[in-house]
């Protein structure tokens, strides 16, 4: 077939053959005997057509078929399909154009095989970067979780650790942190006094005698009808004892309370010529009289520095670890050692304000104490610091005080007076 399609353009192919048997001696005798069988006198398209018949009798292809078959597809043989087929099919007789043309064909095939090959090579290696890339990418995610995994696995795996033992705190340490919670508590209540009113010595010692089992402020409440009635402790002595337990029985335990108020106003009357002595033991001789109630008349009506044991007082020192005491008068002795005496009256007032305040009996609000960070106690009452605000008492809740009669230096509202009966 490739053959018949040369041999259509004589011009061109005859030339081309002889060349061609010129330039490749080796198959000369070939083409001389292909001469011989079509006869060196035809035209060439005759040529052409016997060694098609040739070609296609030794193959048994109908020789009509083929010449048809030739002619329609390649009318002008010189299409590359027709080259690529005579290349196939008899490469050592095609023309030298053919040859070039079929080499460079199977060369730009060969290139674009290069070529695509090249391409995909590329996009593999682009596709193997990517990949990489998104390895590495995923890589430290990877890693993180296998980390995370892993430490969550040693967790489960490892003993529950004990939370390391407390050292007990040196007695160095505790002295420090005891005078600290002093300083706070001053910043803290800078205006801290007595909440009982009292204009002398004896009125602070009917006071403090009357303001045991109940609050300052019913005391406060029930003196001004007492004083104005006995303003000394002759006519204190001189009262009838129905009469005094009606003006003091607001206070509550009112029998027992007459009979020390009785007894005491005739003890200073017939002892210290109806003054208070300014003597702790002294003091302490007078009937309903104990070193609480000696303290605070010393401390805030002679100067004496002194510490006031109340329920507050005891409850906040153990709370601070300054004792494990419950008595007051070793209480009293604990703290005496931790503090210079100087400090002692004005520290229980400190003290006592604060336990009145904030850290109340049985809900303290830690979370609104100022001194939390140094309580060995702080989480025995509310944390929250919202609820804790709402537990706070007198000034530091918005409430009146206990005194009716406060200090000028009292930043709350003074006590109402007791409503009439
Ligand atoms: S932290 Fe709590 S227990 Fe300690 S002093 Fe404050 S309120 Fe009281």
């Amino acid at each position: 077939m490739g053959d018949s399609a040369v041999g259509e353009h004589p011009s061109t192919n005859a030339s081309n053959t002889d060349k061609s048997s010129k330039s490749l001696p080796g198959v000369t005798s070939g083409r001389k005997a292909s001469a011989q069988r079509s006869g060196a006198s035809r035209p060439a398209a005759g040529k052409a057509t016997d060694t098609a018949k040739d070609t296609t009798a030794e193959r048994g292809i109908p020789a009509g078929a083929t010449a048809r078959t030739s002619a329609s597809t390649s009318p002008v043989g010189k299409t590359s399909a027709g080259k690529k087929a005579a290349v196939k099919e008899t490469p050592l007789a095609k023309p030298a154009a053919a040859r070039t043309a079929a080499k460079k064909a199977a060369t730009k095939a060969v290139a674009k095989k290069t070529a695509g090959k090249t391409v995909a090579r590329k996009t593999a290696t682009t596709k193997d970067a990517a990949t990489k890339k998104a390895a590495v990418a995923k890589a430290p995610a990877a890693k993180k979780a296998t980390a995370a995994k892993k430490a969550t696995a040693a967790k489960k795996a490892a003993p529950a650790k004990k939370a390391p033992a407390r050292k007990p705190e040196s007695r160095v340490a505790m002295v420090r942190r005891a005078r600290r919670i002093n300083r706070e508590l001053a910043e803290l209540y800078p205006y801290a006094h007595p909440e009982l009113d009292f204009t002398n010595p004896f009125e602070l010692l009917v006071a403090t005698v009357l303001s045991a089992q109940t609050t300052d402020l019913r005391v406060n409440q029930t003196t001004p009808r007492l004083f104005a009635v006995c303003p000394t402790p002759e006519d204190m002595a001189a009262m009838d004892p129905e009469r005094l337990e009606e003006l003091i029985r607001p206070t509550g335990f009112f029998r027992a309370k007459t009979k020390s108020l009785l007894g005491l106003s005739a003890a200073l009357r017939d002892r210290f010529g109806g003054e208070v002595p300014g003597r702790l033991e002294d003091l302490v001789t007078l009937p309903g009289v104990g070193r609480k109630t000696a303290n605070v008349v010393l401390g805030n009506a002679f100067g004496v520095p002194g510490i006031t044991v109340d329920t507050h007082f005891g409850r906040l020192a153990r709370r601070f670890g300054w004792t494990t005491a419950e008595d007051p008068d070793k209480v009293e002795a604990d703290v005496a050692a931790i503090f210079p005496k100087s400090e002692w009256t004005m520290l229980s007032h400190r003290v006592v304000f604060h336990g009145r305040r904030v850290c109340h009996s049985r809900k303290p609000a830690c979370g609104a104490c100022p001194v939390a960070p140094l309580c060995p106690a702080y989480g025995e009452g509310e944390t929250d610091p919202e609820k804790a605000r709402k537990l706070l008492k007198y000034e530091l809740g918005g409430q009146p005080g206990q005194r009716l009669k406060p200090p000028a230096d009292y930043p709350g509202q003074p006590a109402p007076p007791m409503a009439a009966p």
